[in-house]
């Protein structure tokens, strides 16, 4: 492992940024490494190192709207590979840099399901426990068993079950009180063996399913469907910068609920089990007259308002600028104040 100095990363997070980090490490280990703990290089680099460190997945999840100083540690911690094997399901441990596309692809190919719905997340399989990815009724809390992860201050490793990891919408102890202090090198998830459970509640993978004349799906046809969606609806960061839903879905008390909806009656809101309503925050923005704005280099997606894009040459103070203009808009409008789902820095 060898320090990169002024590396730009404007290759490595999907808004496209052109930001530079002062040091760059790539973290590379493999499954050996992992058998034999031999992780004595990475404990001695981070014993030694007195700067800031900052860890990077596959940069679609942040908005970097300054150079990074200290130390970048880049994970790139490779293996998949089946380590127990039950009647109707598999554990698998995947190195935290692995693609999580791949990862689903690997589970399809190998006819494991439980992941299919979460096809074409991009990032890595590290970063999937910290928002506890989700998409289309299913998070990966519904197959996570356990992860390990490294201390960055001390590079003891530890091992983070289920219950330690206090898994929400698009949360964990991970985005929380561990931000930033732990380097998550391994996840364990449970696959099932066939037959599956397939998941089709989303009624636009039932209607890709139907107009191909699918009535009895496998996990490869969701994926198929998954797949379709998402590219008719998201914009490619490899063609858009961009870095997927910029907010999170608001929470609001079935008072507030009640209210909104004699002010607004065709609100679109989702009665959870807490008693508290979900609004979708792209309705919201939709609303405020955001969807298919751009303002200079930057602006929200015409076919889905959530997203905020980089046109080519924004920075990422100009698309923090259209996020706090957006926020302010529905705080005046509805007042609900959107938090943002993306990291930034
Ligand atoms: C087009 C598009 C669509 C998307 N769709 C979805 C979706 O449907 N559902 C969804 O949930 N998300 C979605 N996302 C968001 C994103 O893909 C996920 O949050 C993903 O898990 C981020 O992974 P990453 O490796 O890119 O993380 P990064 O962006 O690199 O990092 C995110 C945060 O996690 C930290 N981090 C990264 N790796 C580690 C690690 N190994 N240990 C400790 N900390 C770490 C970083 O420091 C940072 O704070 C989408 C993004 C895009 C661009």
């Amino acid at each position: 492992m060898k320090i990169e100095a002024q590396q730009s990363l404007k290759d490595y997070n999907t808004f496209g940024l052109d930001v530079t980090a002062e040091q760059m490490i790539r973290v590379r280990l493999d499954s050996d490494d992992y058998r034999n703990r031999d992780i004595s290089e990475l404990k001695k680099i981070l014993k030694a190192n007195k700067q800031r460190l900052f860890i990077l997945g596959g940069g679609s999840n942040m908005l970097l709207t300054q150079d990074v100083k200290g130390l970048v540690l880049k994970n790139e911690i490779k293996g998949i590979e089946i380590i127990r094997s039950f009647k109707h399901c598999v554990h698998v441990a995947v190195g935290g840099g692995e693609n999580w596309h791949k990862l689903v692809l690997w589970a399809i190919k190998n006819k494991l399901g439980g992941i299919e719905n979460l096809s074409l997340i991009p990032g890595t399989v590290g970063a999937s426990p910290i928002q506890n990815i989700g998409a289309y009724g299913v998070e990966l809390k519904d197959v996570f068993v356990r992860l390990e992860a490294m201390d960055l201050k001390t590079g003891k490793v530890k091992t983070y079950y289920h219950q330690d990891c206090d898994f929400g919408y698009r949360d964990s102890i991970f985005k929380r009180k561990l931000k930033g202090k732990v380097l998550i090198t391994r996840v364990v998830l449970r696959l099932s063996n066939a037959p599956h459970k397939i998941n089709t509640s989303y009624g636009a993978i039932q209607k890709v399913l139907a107009e191909k004349g699918i009535q009895d799906p496998d996990i490869k046809a969701v994926s198929d469907a998954v797949i379709e969606i998402r590219s008719s609806k998201l914009p490619d960061p490899d063609k858009l910068g961009n870095a997927g839903s910029f907010f999170k879905n608001p929470e609001v008390s079935a008072t507030k609920y009640k209210q909104l909806l004699k002010a607004f009656p065709n609100i679109v809101a989702y009665h959870l089990d807490n008693g508290k309503y979900k609004i979708p925050a792209g309705w919201l923005i939709e609303q405020c007259g955001w969807k298919g704005k751009r303002i200079g280099n930057t602006g929200s997606h015409a076919q889905q308002a959530l997203v905020i894009v980089n046109y080519g040459k924004a920075t990422g103070e100009e698309i923090k600028a259209h996020a706090d203009r957006v926020i302010k808009s529905v705080v005046e409008r509805f007042g609900i104040r959107l938090t943002a789902e993306v990291n930034i820095y």
